[in-house]
Order: C-alpha cells, then sequence, then structure tokens
C-alpha cells in the first residue's frame, strides 16, 4: 500500500513514550503518523500538509494545546481539521473547555489504544474527511480500499474490477435495499449507459466469489426492490 494512500494522523506530544507507543499503535492499524513535539512544530508541518486528523497534548511546552487548537480554528484551511484533545484526569474541567475552543474530541489519559483508535474512527467517519480510505466490514467480510484486499473469514477473495466497485459500494451502506438504477448510478456512473440487468450479472459474479461453501449468502435479493447486503438473522444461528 503506498504511504500516500494511509490517512494521515499527526500527533502533537512531548511525551517521546507515548508517542512512540502510539506511533506503533496506529501504524499497525493502516495510519500514516508524524509526531511535532510542540505547538509552533505542530502549526509548521499542518501548514506544509494538513493531516487527516490532529492528536493535540493538552499540556506543551511554549504554547497550550488550547492555543494550538484556537489558531487552527481561525485558519480557513484548518476551520475543519477533526482534532482529538489528550488531556490528564485532572484537567478535566479543562477537556471542556478545549471543546468550547473547537476541539472534536477529547479522550482522558491514561487510556488505552483500542479507546483512541475507535475514537479517530469514529472522529473519521462524522468528519467524512477519509472515510472512502478507512477498512469496510461487514458480517464476516472485510475490504480494504487502500490496498484493495478483500477478506472472508480469514481468506483473501479475488473480485474482478466491478464486483470489487460493487461491494465496496454496499459496505459503505449495509442492510439498505438498493434498485439496479442506484446501484447503476453508484458503480457505473450516471453518464454511461448499461442496461439495468447487468446489475444482476456482476451480483451473480459477486455471489460466487465472495460465498465460499457453507457460507451464508450476504447479498440479499429483494423482491420488484433490488439489492441489499444483508443477511437473515435466524439463519445465522442456525447455520
Ligand atoms: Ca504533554
Amino acid at each position: 500500500m503506498s504511504e500516500s494512500n494511509k490517512p494521515y494522523i499527526l500527533i502533537v506530544e512531548d511525551e517521546a513514550p507515548l508517542v512512540t507507543l502510539l506511533r506503533y499503535n496506529l501504524e499497525k492499524q493502516g495510519f500514516r503518523v508524524e509526531d511535532a513535539g510542540d505547538g509552533g512544530e505542530a502549526l509548521t508541518r499542518i501548514t506544509e500538509a494538513a493531516p487527516d486528523l490532529l492528536l493535540l497534548d493538552w499540556m506543551l511546552p511554549t504554547m497550550s494545546g488550547i492555543e494550538v487548537c484556537r489558531q487552527l480554528r481561525r485558519r480557513p484551511a484548518t476551520r475543519t481539521l477533526p482534532i482529538i484533545m489528550l488531556t490528564a484526569r485532572a484537567e478535566d474541567q479543562d477537556a471542556v473547555r478545549g471543546l468550547d475552543t473547537g476541539a472534536d474530541d477529547y479522550i482522558t489519559k491514561p487510556f488505552s489504544t483500542e479507546a483512541l483508535i475507535a475514537r479517530i474512527r469514529a472522529l473519521l467517519r462524522r468528519s467524512g474527511s477519509v472515510p472512502q480510505k478507512l477498512k469496510l466490514s461487514f458480517h464476516d467480510i472485510s475490504l480494504d480500499p487502500a490496498s484493495h484486499r478483500v477478506i472472508r473469514n480469514g481468506r483473501a477473495l479475488h473480485l474482478g474490477p466491478t464486483e470489487f466497485r460493487l461491494l465496496e459500494f454496499f459496505l459503505r451502506h449495509p442492510k439498505r435495499v438498493f434498485s439496479r438504477e442506484d446501484v447503476l448510478n453508484a458503480v457505473w456512473g450516471r453518464d454511461i449507459h448499461v442496461e439495468p440487468r447487468t446489475v444482476d450479472v456482476h451480483i451473480r459474479r459477486l455471489r460466487k466469489a465472495i460465498n465460499g461453501p457453507g457460507e451464508m449468502d450476504v447479498v440479499r435479493t429483494v423482491r420488484a426492490a433490488g439489492y441489499a447486503l444483508d443477511y437473515d438473522e435466524s439463519a445465522s444461528t442456525a447455520a
């Protein structure tokens, strides 16, 4: 996977061991990570290349995290940059002030990396800035848009380009029913003339590619309506 395809997170924190720990865990999750030890360096780096998300420590030398946040919110280019503040327990009241000055979320130290990663993913989804790069999953299937890998039950699936885009589209809107026209517009594009029946052909290929022996069919045909990524809960417990 190329580095530029990964969501970019800038960590602004002066505690080196914490930076090392965060970098290790975030890189393992497929993020590209840079760090800055103080507010001035952070502002310079952000001006050079805007991150997809900023992890901003409250207690920094020379300029506080709050001041960095305030400055970023004043600049048009970074007004909507997703920011998570890292605070210490004693500063809980201050954290609320942090949100007032424009941080999107905060997490109190000490925190688990799992909790932080969940916050990061939730914020990236809400902000809509990089959801196209995040891994998608449904039931036992996962798709990584950046590396183009699809995994079901631990085995790699090999999909044609159209089937890949179809699956990606459904994974972005699980359990929603789409008409053939909807699917055509989303996957093939509005400007291309394709027979709605073509969708059926590719759905058939997609099913063949993703459903192994004994595995549940996660593509539901909804009579007279279209298709959905869904499965029958009762069938899943019976299996
Ligand atoms: Ca600090």
